[in-house]
């Protein structure tokens, strides 16, 4: 962007003035800024206020959730034209979307990333043509809510080889799922649960839609979160689950096409490892210059000054890789290494930022008073879901060595 689009009106307009150092929204058309003012707009005055409350009441806010879904922000009309959707919004949009969400709460931005990212990502690398022609448009406008149910209660990292949960195909063609899934966030609410289960007949893993209500689906909410307390997570019983053959997610054969939609996620997460920095240092921000000790601005002390400039730092460079990331993926380059770093390095930036958020707001920052104690609980979820560190980094080690380090 030329230093003229930096002043004047255009300059009120930014939406991210303090946390985009390097002016990494300037990538943005105007239409897609309006789009995502829109969203900050519904944020600060509808979703803020409740945050406290409902995070230690460890409930999601539902009466948001129709109220975001007409915001219409996955595929806004405004940015694919009239009519049929079919010139998709751009990745830099979705990113900065995300990045929007999780600057006001990784909850907000897990529970909308999980139908905008997880299941939409499920239904456009699995469904054949004819299923996506049906189902997309519903997933887009959330007629049709689905989550994404992989991991099992004994496989996490090592869910490839792991997988245990079967599926077995009768005589009449369809299908019956037996075993369980766990952490299955956005579950009680779903109209569909995608799960992923190993066919006994060939031992590879297939994935299915199954009614979140079908005979033989059991939920049950997991309790006594530390972290994203707002997001609800699922532990999940299929026991013999009839599903029909209609219903199987045609394109997916092995886990290699698993894979290809966690790579695909995993970007998703490493936006919501930035947004989360961007709000928890925007807060303590605010905090050490309105608050006073020794007779002056927190803010006026080099010890103080020393840690923001590491929090905008660590912010300025997950938002250059993530947003690099993006342009890279939009140009059809898409390699399981490439997200698993920005997964990796946004996680370990953001850890160190949020810490260091909360220590500037001193005792405060352990109360949700302050924004900076909910980041840093919920920074934790983040930092393991999606693939942990440590299995993102074998990923990097296994592309820079082609040594596999995975033990099984
Ligand atoms: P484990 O695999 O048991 O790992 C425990 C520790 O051991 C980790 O530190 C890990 O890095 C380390 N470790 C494991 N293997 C190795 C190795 N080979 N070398 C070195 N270290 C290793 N899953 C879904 O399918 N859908 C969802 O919607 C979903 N939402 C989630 C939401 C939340 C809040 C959370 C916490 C999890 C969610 N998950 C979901 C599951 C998530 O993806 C897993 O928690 C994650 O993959 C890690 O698995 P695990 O928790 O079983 O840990």
């Amino acid at each position: 962007m030329g230093l003229e689009t930096r002043t004047g009106t255009a300059a009120a307009e930014r939406l991210y003035n303090v946390c985009d150092y390097y002016d990494a929204e300037s990538l943005l058309t105007a239409d897609e800024r309006h789009v995502l003012g829109r969203l900050r707009n519904f944020l600060d005055q509808n979703a803020r206020p409740l945050l406290a409350d409902y995070w230690e009441r460890g409930e999601f806010p539902s009466q948001l959730a129709q109220p975001l879904i007409d915001l219409d922000l996955m595929e806004p009309a405004e940015l694919t034209g009239p009519g049929p959707r079919n010139i998709p919004a751009r990745g830099i949009y979705h990113g900065f979307r995300i990045f929007e969400l999780a600057r006001t709460d990784a909850s907000l931005a897990t529970w909308y990333t999980a139908q905008a990212g997880l299941f939409r990502t499920a239904i456009r690398v699995g469904a054949s043509a004819e299923q996506q022609a049906e189902w997309m448009p519903q997933v887009v406008d959330f007629s049709l809510k689905g989550v994404f149910s992989l991991t099992e209660p004994e496989s996490g990292s090592d869910i490839a080889g792991g997988l245990s949960t079967t599926a077995r195909r009768g005589s009449d063609g369809n299908w019956t799922l037996d075993g369980a899934k766990r952490w299955i966030g956005g579950a009680s609410t779903a109209d569909v649960l995608a799960v992923f289960a190993r066919d006994v007949a060939d031992g590879q893993v297939k994935a299915f839609l199954v009614d979140r209500e079908a005979a033989g689906v059991t939920l049950e909410k997991i309790h006594r979160k530390t972290s994203l307390r707002m997001m609800q997570n699922a532990h999940i019983t299929l026991n013999n689950v009839r599903v029909p053959e209609s219903m199987r997610l045609h394109k997916v054969n092995s886990f290699k096409d698993v894979a290809a939609m966690l790579r695909a996620m995993r970007s998703d997460v490493a936006w919501i490892a930035t947004g989360i920095q961007a709000g928890a240092f925007e807060a303590a921000l605010r905090y050490v210059c309105e608050r006073r000790q020794f007779g002056r601005s927190l803010g006026s002390f080099q010890l103080v000054q020393e840690k923001l400039a590491r929090m905008l730092g660590n912010l300025t460079a997950s938002l250059s890789l993530v947003v690099r990331l993006t342009e890279q993926q939009a140009a059809g380059v898409y390699r399981d290494q490439d997200s698993a770093l920005a997964k990796m390095q946004s996680c370990l930036a953001m850890r160190e930022t949020v810490a260091l958020a909360r220590e500037l707001v001193g005792g405060n920052g352990i109360t949700l008073d302050s924004d900076v104690a909910r980041f840093h609980a919920d920074a934790e979820a983040v930092y393991s879901y999606e693939g942990t560190h440590e299995i993102n980094a074998l990923i990097i080690g296994r592309a820079l060595t082609g040594e596999s380090a995975f033990a099984r």
